[in-house]
């Protein structure tokens, strides 16, 4: 293969060629450099043109390889970024060296994966291809979770800690998918494979001088046209109760049913339960077990009243009395299952987990903001089956001379 590439000197276009400058690069000889390849080390000899107006030069060869500025291969490239975006980079190094033989050190494995997800995110941002609904009706959830952060990203940050200062930073995911699918009990139930995610750490909150609506809401705005959720006959938010999923909701999707993920709605009654009985104890399963059945019925009274009578001695009471007073309308869950709507999917939560936690959320990680943005990019484009659609614009880009 190393003298088959080598012996081909067609990369010597003759004396000059044109730099991304204007100026003309001039030929300089054959350079030499080692790449990484799934079939071992490849040395390969490349005819190099230097420009003198910008100093700087580069291999014709380098560009149609799709190598440029890199020391392994594409095909090696797309392993790591395939290992980064499932396991830690340690993890990931000892799997390319016995998968595939291809020694890659951690740091390697870190920075290529790193990269390779910062040009999927340009990807993401830049590339919209709207597909028709999936299903007449779509749904559409958003959430957050904290990702443990290194301190210098942190700095002046307030946060949850006792201190008031923050360990994390909140990852923002939305993603889309079908409940066309129905249990043994007539329940709608998330349609296997119907899952996509796209995710980063950004703000979701939007002034009115904004000209723009804010970095997240754009990127919700991108997965509904993506999925072709905008042109469902029938929409569906589901979230949590935080207040900006429901203004971004009102803003971006208007005309949506807007369902408060009872998944979620039912965890904040245990916690109350918890917190007032103790964790354990026969009187919190009780007493959850009875707000749970009043959600299921639609008694939302019955819950208000049941949590009156804690809110003034009881933290948690009080504050998911707050919850369920602000989001009734979004609770009404016979209504809403009456007219065959999934209300409680767990896909929002288990988003979280499967498209951050698992990956981010382990002992001893701390990121910057740009690594696990990169990251969370890689592997959101990896869950929702769209990191071959990726590669494919990637390989054509490089063909084509210009890689972004
Ligand atoms: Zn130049």
């Amino acid at each position: 293969m190393e003298q088959r590439l080598n012996a081909d000197r067609s990369d010597h276009r003759g004396p000059t060629l044109p730099c991304d400058c204007g100026k003309a690069a001039r030929y300089a000889g054959r350079r030499e450099k080692t790449f990484q390849s799934a079939l071992g080390e490849l040395t390969l000899e490349r005819a190099y043109y230097h420009c003198e107006a910008c100093e700087a030069g580069f291999c014709p060869r380098d560009r149609a390889l799709g190598i440029e500025g890199a020391s392994l291969s594409p095909a090696v490239t797309r392993m790591v970024g395939r290992v980064g975006a499932m396991v830690s980079f340690a993890e990931g190094s000892e799997l390319m060296q016995e998968l595939a033989a291809v020694p890659v050190d951690p740091k390697q494995v870190e920075r290529t994966a790193e990269a390779l997800g910062r040009e999927i995110a340009q990807d993401e941002r830049r590339v919209v291809e709207p597909e028709m609904p999936a299903a007449p009706t779509m749904y559409l959830g958003m959430d957050g979770t904290g990702v443990p952060m290194r301190a210098s990203e942190l700095e002046g940050r307030e946060g949850k800690q006792p201190d008031g200062s923050a360990k994390t930073r909140e990852v923002k995911l939305v993603t889309v998918w079908t409940a066309e699918t129905r249990d043994e009990e007539g329940i709608p139930v998330r349609d296997p494979g119907s899952v996509t995610y796209s995710a980063a750490i950004e703000s979701a909150a939007s002034r009115d001088t904004d000209e723009l609506p804010s970095e997240f809401a754009q990127r919700a705005d991108r997965e509904a046209r993506r999925r072709g959720f905008d042109q469902a006959t029938r929409r569906v938010v589901l979230g949590d109760g935080a207040p900006w999923i429901w203004n971004l909701a009102d803003e971006q999707f208007p005309g949506t049913f807007q369902i408060v993920d009872l998944y979620h709605a039912k965890g904040h009654l245990w916690d109350v339960a918890k917190d007032i009985y103790g964790a354990g104890s026969d009187l919190a399963e009780q007493w959850a077990k009875q707000r749970r059945d009043e959600l299921d019925e639609g008694k939302i009274d019955a819950v208000l009243a049941a949590l009156q009578i804690h809110a003034q001695a009881n933290d948690e009471a009080r504050k998911c009395l707050d919850y369920v007073t602000r989001n009734q309308s979004r609770m009404r869950y016979p209504e809403f299952r009456a007219q065959g709507l999934c209300v409680s999917s767990g896909v929002v939560e288990a988003g979280c987990k499967v498209a951050i936690g698992t990956r981010l959320k382990h002992a001893g990680m701390h990121w910057t903001v740009a690594g696990a943005d990169a990251i969370i990019a890689l592997r959101c484009s990896k869950l929702s089956g769209r990191f071959e659609d990726f590669w494919e614009r990637r390989s054509a880009a490089a063909a084509a001379g210009g890689a972004p």
